[in-house]
């Protein structure tokens, strides 16, 4: 397994992934990188760096070569192989959509997927899209997926910017291919990811009751990934409105830069108003998202703030490992999520106190630790407020969560005094 489970490795830049060298700043666009030509996925800005960065690559770089070497090599035996009963003697020109059925092509897709994930790893956008390539190959050689290779696929096109895509091969695998239990087999002329321009916005009704928690977790970073740019759209708007002499096309143009899903294109033709409606809309789905991931797996959330060392799923630690570089690079969605938290925290110390104490503390937690926890469970109550917050442009202490707290602890105060004038009027 190529893939590590230390998740502090799935941090690269944040942002969208862009030809870089991985010694020179991350945003520095630098227009002719060369190529390492050992393992084709690393470019650099010139020979200095390269040969800089040589002791940090080196292992990478053979591995990965040595890997290419084993799918070219195992590729040239399905492609030439001595025919028997249960051996094509090219499955490739017989057997496309159902390889995995035919044992000896299943080493070639085994080194093909491990040569996707090392890719997948690497973070630059030649190797992420290469690796994307694979994927799709290999689910185009074997409909059946034995592999799993679906479960990478989101979340990688998210980290492309393929957002209709990620949605499009979403809404398939639930709804063509529930819970993936119907065998393709020899159905292979039947229609096949054949979902093409759905509608990201439309109700979640498509989702059954048991679904891939990948696919859960990454229809919830592009709805918040739609979210943040609704955010960036209303603050840009705010911004400019005071400069009613920039001409129009100009305002387009800054507003549509400010944004990072190619989706938000529609986004950003709509009025205000159906902006805000839009912005509840997805509100509201994200927390439903948020309540079947948390049913599905309710450590997943505390696993993605808490850095796990030894996560207790293997799901949980796969489904991390495949969506944790999506959630990092996605700009603004820690930040919203973090705010959802700490307003969480905030509003239920009270409460998260006294059930802490009424279920007596875990021996060796501290409160602060069960507060974190306890936080990361009620985050979907709070999304709301961490999405207000976002656009509100004023001072801190007038943040809409603010106000909420303001509001509660007059509530609580009131509520003090009716009591005490009661008490006194029974005396
Ligand atoms: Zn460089
Ligand atoms: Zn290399």
């Amino acid at each position: 397994m190529p893939f590590p489970a230390n998740i502090a490795l799935y941090k690269g830049p944040i942002g969208p992934l862009v030809q870089r060298c991985p010694l020179c700043p991350p945003r520095l666009v630098t227009s002719d990188l060369r190529r390492c030509t050992g393992c084709l996925a690393l470019s650099y800005c010139g020979h200095e760096h390269q040969t800089a960065h040589r002791p940090q690559h080196k292992s990478v770089c053979k591995k990965l070569k040595k890997v290419r070497a084993v799918v070219a090599k195992e590729e040239h035996k399905v492609r030439h192989a001595t025919e028997t009963n249960n051996v094509p003697a090219n499955a490739f020109a017989t057997h496309v959509g159902r390889f995995f059925n035919i044992v000896s092509t299943r080493p070639y897709m085994l080194v093909r997927f491990e040569l996707a994930k090392r890719l997948l790893l690497l973070g630059t956008v030649d190797a992420v899209t290469e690796g994307l390539e694979h994927l799709r190959d290999l689910l185009r050689l074997s409909e059946d997926d034995d592999l799993g290779v679906r479960e990478l696929v989101p979340g990688t096109m998210l980290r492309l910017d393929l957002d209709q895509e990620c949605y499009d091969f979403i809404k398939w695998w639930e709804t063509a291919d529930p819970g993936n239990d119907k065998k393709r087999g020899d159905k292979t002329l039947l229609p096949f990811l054949d979902v093409h321009g759905a509608d990201p916005l439309e109700d979640l009704t498509f989702l059954g009751e048991h679904n891939d928690l990948s696919s859960l977790v990454c229809l919830l970073i592009l709805k918040l990934k739609l979210l943040i740019d609704i955010r960036n759209i209303k603050v840009t708007r705010h911004a400019l409105s005071g400069y009613r002499h920039l001409p129009i096309e100009m305002k387009d143009q800054i507003e549509l830069a400010t944004t990072r899903s190619p989706l938000s294109k529609k986004l950003h033709l709509m009025s205000h108003a159906s902006l805000l409606q839009t912005e509840k809309k997805l509100l509201a789905q994200c927390v439903t998202l948020g309540a079947a991931i948390d049913e599905a797996n309710p450590k997943f959330m505390l696993y993605l703030f808490f850095d796990p060392a030894q996560p207790l799923r293997q799901e949980i630690v796969l489904v991390m490992q495949y969506t944790y570089a999506t959630f990092w690079e996605t700009e603004g969605l820690f930040g919203l999520l973090n705010d959802a938290r700490a307003c969480a925290a905030r509003d239920a110390e009270h409460d998260i106190i006294d059930s802490v104490r009424a279920k007596k503390m875990k021996a060796g937690t501290t409160s602060g630790e069960t507060l974190a926890t306890e936080s990361a469970k009620r985050i979907w109550e709070y999304l709301h407020y961490a999405v207000e917050n976002a656009s509100f442009l004023g001072p801190v202490s007038e943040r809409p969560f603010e106000k909420h707290m303001k509001n509660k602890k007059n509530a609580d105060q009131h509520k003090k005094c009716t009591e005490n004038k009661d008490d006194k009027k029974n005396d």
